[in-house]
């Protein structure tokens, strides 16, 4: 790999499993930070403020900030308002609403100018029905991303918000907008924040068809580490079994 100034990870199945940290996650991190690399944390997980995702982090014992954190939340609360939308009615969990409201964003079911749709535990045909009208009624649809599937302890996994979104994809017979990985958004959002050029930025994580294909579409350098979902990394991708190949 080239030299990187910013070097940006995915959480799960990269930093950490469930409320454990992965081997060496912590002294490779501790090693960028010494050497000057400017180190970021990106997540699709819209159910979570930036707040709740870095004490989490912390909990583990990484150095973080809260503006070290990007969650499909925040940068959909961004790109919301970067439309100019004041409104927004979701499928989502309170950490969504709470990350909407901070950004100075209604919740509304009454006319509102965006649907947004992320992973809602409670999702029932009521739920279901409540957005179809809201969609119906105009309002720009937004999703915080689309994974299929949702990580568990053990790896057990649940249906994603990406279930969700195609309810409502069906139901509306249209398409969102989505902001999570593999878009680029939340890449580009970091480096822009961080001063620095896609090249010489990593980006980090254990999913080809999220982390891997959100850096290469910001053109970044991109690294899979074989710790979470991939278990082996096709040609041409640079891989290891761990991220101690990041300090090496
Ligand atoms: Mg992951």
């Amino acid at each position: 790999m080239n030299a990187f100034r910013l070097a940006i990870f995915d959480l799960d199945g990269t930093l950490y499993r469930g409320d454990e940290a992965l081997p060496y996650a912590l002294e490779v991190l501790r090693e960028l930070h010494r050497r000057g690399v400017i180190v970021r944390y990106v997540t699709n997980n819209s159910s979570k403020t930036v707040a709740q995702t870095a004490e989490k982090l912390l909990g583990m014992g990484f150095r973080v900030e809260n503006g070290d954190v990007m969650t499909s939340a925040l940068a959909t609360a961004r790109a919301l308002a970067a439309a100019g939308h004041q409104t927004a009615w979701t499928v989502g969990e309170a950490g969504l609403n709470a990350t909407l409201e901070a950004a100075g964003i209604t919740i509304t079911k009454d006319s509102p100018d965006a649907l947004v749709v992320g992973i809602c535990r409670s999702f029932t045909y009521e739920v279901l029905d409540e957005a179809m009208q809201v969609g119906l009624g105009g309002a720009s649809f937004y999703a915080t991303n689309r994974d299929a599937t949702y990580p568990y302890e053990k790896g057990r996994f649940g249906p994603g918000a990406g279930t969700m979104v195609a309810a409502l994809e069906t139901a509306l017979g249209r398409s969102p907008v989505t902001i999570g990985k593999p878009e680029p958004t939340m890449i580009l959002d970091l480096i822009d924040g961080a001063g620095v050029l896609p090249t010489e930025t990593i980006v980090v994580g254990d999913r080809l068809d999220t982390d891997i294909e959100a850096g290469l579409r910001a053109g970044t350098q991109v690294h899979l580490v074989l710790t979470g979902v991939a278990t082996e990394a096709p040609a041409g991708v640079p891989s290891s079994p761990d991220l101690r190949a990041l300090i090496q």
